[in-house]
């Protein structure tokens, strides 16, 4: 599938401070501008236009341009929301970091499951505490939910696959043996460095004097389609594409699982196994025959593989385009919605 979306990139020389100006602020006086786009408030004329030409209004007015925004979401998930983190890997912050103007950080953390979580000796998860600056633990100390979007998993596939894949439930279960072993690890993960967060910003907030409950939300974020990729000595691609695609259904099956265990009582949700579909290949009936969707273009050239990452909505690279997660980001809504009670 080919978007016209994808064919319509806005870049930055081709934004007129004058037009842009005049589409994105309002002001009710000389002192008090709104920019429409991204909700923030600026002080002058003169502050208003440098926040028109600047990076931060161009990738909203992007988002904007390319549907991503839902300006009805954000004014009902403002008074609930303090913060999103999106942590891991580059897909988390490459697919969540526009998700609520303001309030999103991402903190990369690059690894995979099985070093984080399972390897001997590995690093830990990274800290969501360390993701949050002084003004961002006042927001959350409001009474409002701390909201973690993790990223691990797709280096997972792309190296390690052969370590866990194929191998079913019921065999050995060490740590990382199986892709639910691996999933397990990574759910019992989230949940600590969630109680740890929630522990720290209490601790935080009786030293403020403020009197309400941190609360900690966790979304674990689908592992994104495989790729051919590129050469990349520090974390190779292992396989054929075809055993990542496998490999990626079978991780994402597994957090599912993962997840439900944990239990509805946690506050913690994945994004569900079907999340990247849009940006998968896909077969497709054609006289009588299959045959495979776009992703014959890509940078290597590769024929495409049902199920492995459309290079029509790629970067060139392993990821998918920040400004065609649209579908992410109403899956993620979705869930905000309901986890967390919002008036939609
Ligand atoms: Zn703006």
């Amino acid at each position: 599938m080919v978007t016209s979306l994808g064919r319509r990139r806005v870049k930055k020389a081709d934004i007129n401070e004058e037009v842009e100006f005049g589409k994105a602020i309002i002001s009710a006086d000389d002192s008090q501008f709104l920019c429409t786009f991204c909700g923030c408030d600026l002080q002058s004329e003169d502050q208003a236009r440098k926040h028109v030409v600047g990076w931060k209004h161009f990738r909203r007015a992007r988002m904007v341009s390319s549907a991503l925004a839902c300006p009805s979401f954000d004014a009902s998930a403002s008074s609930v929301v303090g913060r999103i983190v999106a942590i891991g890997d580059c897909h988390g912050g490459r697919t969540c970091s526009l998700l609520l103007p303001q309030r999103t950080r991402s903190a990369f953390h690059g690894g995979s499951i099985y070093s984080r979580t399972c390897r001997d000796g590995g690093r830990q998860l990274p800290s969501l505490m360390s993701a949050l600056r002084h003004q961002d633990l006042d927001h959350v100390c409001d009474g409002k939910w701390l909201v973690a979007i993790w990223s691990y998993g797709e280096i997972d596939v792309r190296c390690h696959a052969s370590r866990w894949s194929g191998n079913g439930v019921g065999q050995e279960e060490c740590e990382g043996g199986t892709a639910l072993s691996l999933a397990r690890a990574y759910v019992c993960a989230v949940l600590h460095e969630a109680e740890a967060a929630a522990c720290a910003a209490r601790a935080y907030q009786r030293g403020s004097g403020a009197a309400s409950e941190a609360r900690v939300y966790s979304i674990i974020l689908a592992v994104p389609p495989a790729s051919a990729g590129r050469n990349n000595d520090r974390a190779p691609f292992v396989g054929e594409l075809i055993d990542r695609v496998a490999a990626t259904k079978e991780l994402n099956a597994a957090l599912s699982e993962a997840c439900r265990e944990a239990g509805a009582g946690e506050a913690l949700v994945f994004t569900g196994e079907d999340t990247w579909n849009f940006a998968m290949t896909s077969h497709q009936q054609h006289d009588g025959q299959l045959k495979v969707t776009a992703a014959t273009s890509g940078p290597d050239n590769v024929a495409a593989v049902p199920g492995s990452l459309n290079a029509d909505l790629s970067d060139g690279h392993v990821h998918v385009r920040s400004d065609l997660c649209g579908p992410v980001h109403s899956r993620l809504r979705d869930l905000l919605i309901r986890g967390l009670g919002l008036v939609a």
